[in-house]
């Protein structure tokens, strides 16, 4: 394989660098893959500045191709079962199988093996994809059909986490009724604690059945992020000057902070449900007391992790995503605050104020 220009990190040392790389990953390859736009998210920042625990360089390499959010066009294709043909535009998956019995039936993102078996381009043990192209298999590809969403589409990866957790919410709130006696979600409270990308997404998707959404975080927000929530008509508040929802049906957390999951555990309605999604290893330890455990016992409450999204996650992602770049406004696209050129490494290191999702445009 030629030399070619990516951004790399020396896993889980860190460090951020643009420039020249070879890889020999085009052995048998069915598809030839130009990213378009890449995302960046905490991961990589926490990979760049060493602090990632989990991460590790790809075999036989003493770095590691940063990047797992992406959109890129099909520059070749081989023939294929799943009609991957050059000219299309395309989003990888993340995580790779591997043995146990979730894996083998396409339900990587729920592994049974655990740390040692998860490999995820990127992230663990695969070059990712801020490269000038790269190579994969067409079964890994999930295609945009329609190319007029491709910015949209760049936040197909971070929205199919949603989509997934969704899918957990909607498995684990079978356990009792959920839903109101007329079959729906309507004032039905959703909190999301936090207000970072993942956490903007969630509002669309819990705006999507109806509840009524409130963003939390213990600052006040901009009137950028403000004006997108009115938009999608969902709410925000600082939790530490004022206590608006009283009781919470469904709550959502992308601070990963112990304290404050606890703080809103208390709040939680009879059968509600809690979805643990951010992660924070260096948050402050914060514990649950007796009087806390009989509060979740006797409200039959679900505390449920979710991690990652499977293929199946990928296509609801693109679905809504699709849905959400044509409706009125287009709101989804305010959600892209910033583009960078692929040499401007400087946004690895500190995260804009102001950001909501940054892409890195490669053409
Ligand atoms: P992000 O932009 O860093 O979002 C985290 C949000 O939590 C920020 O808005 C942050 O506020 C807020 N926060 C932190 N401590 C808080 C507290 N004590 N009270 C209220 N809010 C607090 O990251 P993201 O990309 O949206 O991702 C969200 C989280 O999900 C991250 O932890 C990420 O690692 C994790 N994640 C999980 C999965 C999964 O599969 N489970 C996948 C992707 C990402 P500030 O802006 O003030 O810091
Ligand atoms: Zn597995």
């Amino acid at each position: 394989m030629a030399n070619i220009d990516g951004i790399t990190t020396d896993a889980p040392k860190g460090g951020v660098r643009y420039g020249t790389i070879n890889i020999n990953d085009d052995a048998n390859y069915e598809v030839k893959l130009k990213p378009l736009y890449t995302g960046l998210c905490g991961t990589d920042r926490a990979e760049v500045s060493g602090s990632l625990s989990f991460t590790y360089n790809p075999e036989n390499y003493n770095y590691m191709v940063l990047g797992h959010e992406s959109v890129c066009e099909v520059i070749d294709a081989k023939e294929n079962e799943f009609e991957i043909k050059t000219g299309d535009y395309v989003v990888p998956i993340v995580r790779r199988p591997g043995k146990c019995v979730n894996c083998r039936i396409g339900r990587q993102d729920n592994c049974s093996d655990g740390d040692h078996d998860i490999h995820e381009a990127g992230i663990r043990g695969i070059h990712g994809f801020n490269r000038e192209y790269f190579f994969d298999y067409a079964k890994n590809l999930v295609k945009i059909n329609d190319k007029g969403m491709i910015l949209t589409a760049a936040m197909t990866e971070p929205t199919k986490n949603v989509m997934k957790a969704f899918e957990v919410f909607d498995t684990v709130s079978k356990r009792t009724i959920f839903e109101n006696d007329d079959s729906t979600y309507l004032e039905k409270n959703c909190v999301i604690i936090g207000t970072g990308s993942e956490a903007f997404l969630y509002a669309f998707m819990a705006r999507e059945y109806r509840m009524n959404v409130y963003l939390v975080n213990r600052h006040d927000i901009n009137d950028y992020k403000k004006n997108i929530l009115d938009k999608i008509n969902a709410n925000f508040y600082d939790y530490t000057k004022e206590d608006k929802i009283k009781k919470i049906d469904l709550l959502i957390d992308t601070s990963g902070d112990p304290g404050t999951i606890i703080r809103f555990i208390g709040k939680l309605n009879y059968n509600g449900v809690l979805i643990l999604f951010g992660t924070n290893g260096k948050a402050p330890a914060s514990a649950l007391s007796g009087e806390d455990i009989d509060y979740i016992i006797e409200r039959n409450i679900t505390l449920a992790g979710s991690v990652d999204g499977a293929k199946i996650h990928y296509l609801r992602a693109v679905e809504y995503l699709e849905k959400w770049n044509y409706s009125e406004g287009s709101i989804i696209k305010n959600l892209v605050t910033g583009t960078y050129k692929p040499d401007d490494t400087s946004i690895f290191l500190k995260k804009p104020q102001e950001e909501i999702k940054s892409l890195i445009k490669w053409f």
